[in-house]
């Protein structure tokens, strides 16, 4: 099988990019890199929420404010009764002093929301702020590691070329779908892709081959384990 060969050559080849591309992936400008761009991709969801937080604590304050004055303004009332003149009995005052006493009772109770709600404002407000601050960092440093890291992988890109280029001229040689297959299981993270049959076992995982999977293989060369899904040949 000139064709199981060359897949064979291919894949050592590849292994030699993706030594390169491991490399790439360790190097301290990548995981600044990619710290900031993923803490980025999380940060505006964060801001927009704290944002609609100060708009619904605002609602409840305007709310509570507004509550707070007619309260107020209500027991304002009761303080101008002049209680001398009412005709009354001591039964009207009583009820006069009563009810001045549950606004004033409704007064206190709102005071305290009120500064409930503002303590909250400003507990969002603050951790709005050093989000904010963090963010602005985290700009500077996604700036600054995109372009080290461009520059380092800039530092083996003729490398690449090179394996790409020579990766590119066998595939010529390697049957459309196999390498397709191939290509698929690189890209999941499989490796290695393809695995030599060791003992009637598969040469990754080592799980036993079936009779009819057995069979298939004497017959077409190479079949695909079902537990690891790497593709087996038969050396
Ligand atoms: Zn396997």
């Amino acid at each position: 099988m000139s064709n199981l060969q060359t897949l064979i050559d291919y894949q050592a080849t590849d292994k030699t990019l993706l030594d390169i591309e491991k490399a790439l992936a360790a190097t301290e400008e990548r995981k600044k890199y990619m710290q900031a761009r993923k803490f980025l991709k999380g940060a505006q969801t964060t801001l927009d929420g704290y944002e609609n937080k100060a708009v619904a604590l605002a609602g409840d304050l305007s709310r509570l404010e507004k509550h707070y004055e007619e309260v107020a303004a209500e027991l304002k009332e009761f303080s101008d009764v002049d209680f001398s003149e009412l005709e009354n009995s001591e039964g009207e005052t009583a009820f006069f002093k009563k009810n001045a006493q549950a606004l004033s009772d409704t007064l206190r109770s709102l005071k305290r929301d009120l500064i409930s709600v503002k303590e909250k404002m400003e507990a969002v407000t603050k951790e709005y702020l050093d989000l904010k601050k963090k963010t602005l960092s985290m700009q500077k440093q996604f700036k600054e590691y995109k372009e080290k890291y461009a520059a380092v992988e800039q530092g083996r890109a003729a490398e690449v070329k090179e394996i790409r280029s020579k990766l590119a001229a066998m595939e010529k040689d390697i049957p459309a779908d196999v390498l397709e297959r191939y290509k698929s299981r690189r890209k999941e993270g499989l490796w290695p892709v393809i695995v030599p049959l060791k003992e009637k076992r598969c040469g990754f995982c080592r799980m036993e081959l079936s009779n009819a999977d057995n069979s298939k293989l004497n017959e077409k060369g190479a079949i695909e384990c079902e537990n690891c899904h790497r593709i087996i040949y038969k050396q």
